[in-house]
């Protein structure tokens, strides 16, 4: 088959906006780099991923390996948290790269990504120091330094460069501040163009009340996970979990990415999907090994192809000095195949977060086990995942492309989450057909999302269904009135099936329990 030009970015880009998955925000005042708006489909089918995912979490948890369910709640923590938060977690110190800005160029680089090379010239027979020059990390250091040295030297009024030695460089952050004044920035003509390195906390931050000072200051969350550590406490006194217990949240996180890319991969608002498992200590490599194994398998379960994920397991050397394990569940997206990227980190956070909050609040968060007459500081093993990123990943996972069909670009996502699941159509808009298909409408939209939909040529209609998804496209036709039954045409087949009209919603309850 084959296959369009364009990349399958592009075309997942280009397929969202066309029909209402996902637009850039802002978009009619430029848009605003990093944000993405959910249209239509694209909130249907986040809805959906989020929904399964806390029925599988919260509503009907997995079986632990005693072969009896798992206890895991629920939470809505705010955006919002009090800003002692932030210390604890590490993420006020800590959650920050160091970054140079061109003012110049106005781009912004890693500050150690920048390589400098101080390069002299000979003029009758005198070295002269010719300025300082830079290249980014990876790029061909040689030909950048010597187009830019030639410059200077006209402007110095010509003569010798002195061979130049790119073994020399080094990064920008060791060069002393009077060097760091003379460095030419990596897209700039003149010199001193570079600013300080500066720590980038990724962090969004605001100020609550009137006053806008240090002391009002506070932060958009960077993740979801924090707000439950912070009520694990009441919810153990509230709702009668006790370790090991899960707690599970799902909501927005905002992270000032520098460098926001790939579509709503790496966005500066995204949603997370969250859930921090307490155990007793001694279990806790335990659950982080059932909690890689259950999260490999639920990716698949929402219609991941196996060989499409990888878990990776992150080396010792790697991993945040607190953590006694992390894998990452990563999944070949179309940017980085054959090669794989993250969509979920689990990580055995062991009792590190727990211990940190009860020490900046001044708080007693052990768990007092009456039964084993002991107390202890749970430790804790994470699945986090995305779910901006899940959307991708259905979105990828789904796309096919197909010449012969009425919509060569169509998707194939699993019916139970597709965005629309029934397109409900009147052959023709006449003979008594529109009110039976509005009548099966009334019905079925009670149950399962539905599209009526009366325009264009049936053709055109089932493609437009193709394209987003829907996994059914019911036709009332002209033979309908005298035989009471209808077509159902199968999505992934183009197949179509005559079914009587009252035995259409056990038809369609029975497809998509199976599918
Ligand atoms: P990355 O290495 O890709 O920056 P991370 O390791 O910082 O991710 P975590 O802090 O482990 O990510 O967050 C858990 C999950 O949240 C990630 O696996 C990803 O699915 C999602 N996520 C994190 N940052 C972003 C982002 N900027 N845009 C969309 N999703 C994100």
């Amino acid at each position: 088959m084959s296959q369009p030009e364009s990349s399958l970015m592009s075309r997942l880009v280009s397929l969202s906006k066309r029909r209402g998955f996902i637009f850039q925000a802002s978009e009619i005042y430029g848009g605003l780099n990093g944000f993405w708006d959910f249209g239509p489909l694209g909130c249907q089918l986040k809805n959906n991923l989020r929904d399964q995912w806390w029925h599988d979490m919260v509503e009907c948890p997995p079986l632990g390996p005693d072969g009896k369910p798992l206890s895991i709640v629920g939470l809505d923590s705010s955006i919002i948290q009090h800003p002692r938060t932030w210390e604890a977690s590490g993420h006020a110190a800590g959650f920050a790269d160091l970054m140079v800005d061109c003012r110049e160029s106005k781009h912004r680089y890693r500050a150690d990504h920048i390589l400098c090379l101080e390069v002299f010239y000979e003029k009758a027979g005198v070295k002269k120091p010719l300025g300082v020059l830079s290249a980014l990390e990876g790029d061909e250091f040689d030909t950048t330094i010597i187009k830019k040295a030639k410059k200077l030297m006209q402007k110095a009024g010509g003569g010798e460069i002195l061979p130049i030695e790119a073994s020399l460089a080094v990064p920008f952050t060791t060069l002393s501040k009077e060097q760091q004044g003379l460095v030419i920035g990596l897209d700039a003509e003149n010199v001193g163009t570079l600013t300080e390195p500066r720590a980038f906390n990724l962090m969004f931050h605001t100020y609550v009340g009137v006053f806008q000072d240090e002391d009002s200051k506070v932060y958009l969350r960077p993740e979801t996970a924090q707000g439950i550590f912070l009520q694990y406490k009441n919810i153990m006194d509230s709702s009668r979990v006790k370790p090991p217990f899960g707690v599970a949240q799902v909501g927005k996180s905002f992270r000032n990415e520098v460098t926001p890319r790939n579509f709503i991969f790496r966005a500066r608002e995204f949603e997370q999907m969250e859930m921090e498992f307490f155990c007793p200590p001694e279990d806790g490599m335990m659950w982080y090994e059932f909690w890689v194994a259950e999260r490999l398998r639920w990716w698949e379960s929402v219609g991941c192809r196996k060989e499409n994920l990888f878990g990776h397991v992150i080396p010792e050397n790697e991993v945040a000095h607190y953590s006694k394990g992390t894998t990452d569940i990563e999944y070949r997206w179309p940017f980085t195949a054959p090669n794989f990227g993250e969509l979920e980190g689990v990580a055995y956070r062991t009792d590190y977060d727990l211990k940190q909050h009860a020490a900046f609040s001044k708080t007693n968060l052990d768990y007092i086990d009456q039964e084993a007459k002991r107390r202890y500081v749970p430790h804790v093993v994470e699945p986090a995942s995305g779910l901006t990123r899940g959307v991708l990943l259905l979105l990828a996972e789904g796309y096919q492309y197909d010449e012969s069909r009425a919509s060569p670009e169509w998707l194939k996502i699993k019916p139970s989450l597709a965005p629309i699941k029934l397109g409900i159509f009147p052959l023709v808009n006449k003979d008594g057909m529109p009110e039976v298909a509005e009548k099966l409408y009334l019905d079925l939209r009670q149950t399962y999302t539905c599209q009526f939909d009366a325009k264009q040529s049936i053709g055109k209609r089932y493609a437009r269904m193709d394209e987003a998804g829907t996994p059914f496209c019911i036709t009332v036709d002209g033979e309908t009135l005298k035989d009471q039954a209808v077509t159902i045409r199968d999505r992934d087949t183009a197949s179509q099936e005559r079914v009587a009209l009252d035995k259409v919603r056990a038809y369609v309850a029975a497809k998509l329990a199976s599918a």
